[in-house]
């Protein structure tokens, strides 16, 4: 008899992750066996852990904080858009090889595309990991302007360079009349800066611009709730994270899930949080 398949998320530390409740409702709807855990993994113990990921075999892994870029050099090759990223957030067989894919830049991509039209300049608040998958998305998108505004404008320079971008300072960040405006900041996460914002309230976003969160809990960041107060379109976090969980669940099933069931069931963990 064959194992059950094992999947999981690596990371450190793994804090709430909703992967495992997503997953596991996912392989249950699908009638697929095999179960999704959380895998906490030190940053010194991912070789180790990643050698017996391959021994076991584990079918398939999320990838996150701080291992995105590292475990790129212990798998058998990377596609040519992780590789644009900078970064994996996905590990999955093909042929016996043990492959990474960076399912953020689908997943950050899928309600933007949804919305239609590409925004001609596009505001990326933060210079940090999930700012590459935005940008590696943008670029992808086809905008044509995209600036990186970070409080770091050391760390906003090179990442703008790498993807052909241009770096903003970030009390400049008002001043840019972007399209879209995403942050990727944790600014306004549950916790301690949740009645934060990363846009200031005296330049307010309005019809025409859309304002696009990549924090998911809570949905309704203050950001934006002001922004859709203000008559902007708004993205919340949860839609990248149910897509890019979405093209997790294809690589490695081969299968989809129904997304307004797992919108419902994320977000009323989120409620419950
Ligand atoms: P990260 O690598 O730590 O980067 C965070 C960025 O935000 C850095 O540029 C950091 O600047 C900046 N920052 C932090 N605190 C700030 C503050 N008080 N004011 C201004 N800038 C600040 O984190 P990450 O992996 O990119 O994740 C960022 C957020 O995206 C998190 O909330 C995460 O949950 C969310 N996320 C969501 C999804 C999704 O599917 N919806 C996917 C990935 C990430 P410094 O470098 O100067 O500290």
């Amino acid at each position: 008899m064959t194992a059950a398949p094992q999947y999981g998320i690596i990371g450190h530390p793994l804090g709430h992750t909703m992967s495992p409740a997503l997953h596991n409702w996912a392989l249950a709807r699908a009638g697929l066996p095999g179960a999704y855990q959380a895998f906490p993994v030190e940053p010194g113990a991912l070789p180790a852990f990643m050698a017996r990921a391959r021994a076991l075999p584990l079918a398939g892994l999320s990838v996150t904080i701080p291992h995105k870029v590292a475990v790129m050099a212990l798998l058998d090759g990377v596609s040519a858009r992780a590789r644009r990223t900078g970064a994996v957030n996905t590990v999955y067989w093909d042929n016996g090889r043990l492959l990474g894919e960076n399912t953020d830049v689908p997943g950050f991509l899928a309600p933007l595309r949804a919305l239609g039209a590409v925004p001609g300049c596009a505001l990326v608040l933060g210079a940090g990991g999930a700012a590459r998958a935005v940008l590696a998305g943008l670029a992808e998108l086809g905008v044509a302007r995209v600036l990186v505004c970070a409080r770091s404008l050391p760390k906003a320079e090179p990442l703008a360079a790498e993807f052909a971008a241009a770096a903003l300072p970030w009390d400049q960040r008002a001043s840019a009349r972007a399209d879209l405006v995403v942050n990727t900041t944790p600014l306004g996460m549950r916790g301690a800066g949740q009645d934060q914002s990363p846009w200031p309230d005296d330049a307010p976003l309005g019809p025409g611009q859309v304002a696009y969160d990549l924090v998911y809990n809570p949905r309704r960041t203050v950001f934006l709730a002001r922004a859709s107060a203000t008559g902007a379109r708004i993205v919340d976090g949860l839609e990248m994270f149910l897509h890019q969980g979405l093209e997790q669940f294809r690589l490695w099933t081969g299968q989809t899930f129904d997304l307004p069931g797992a919108r419902a069931l994320v977000g009323g963990l989120l409620e419950q949080a």
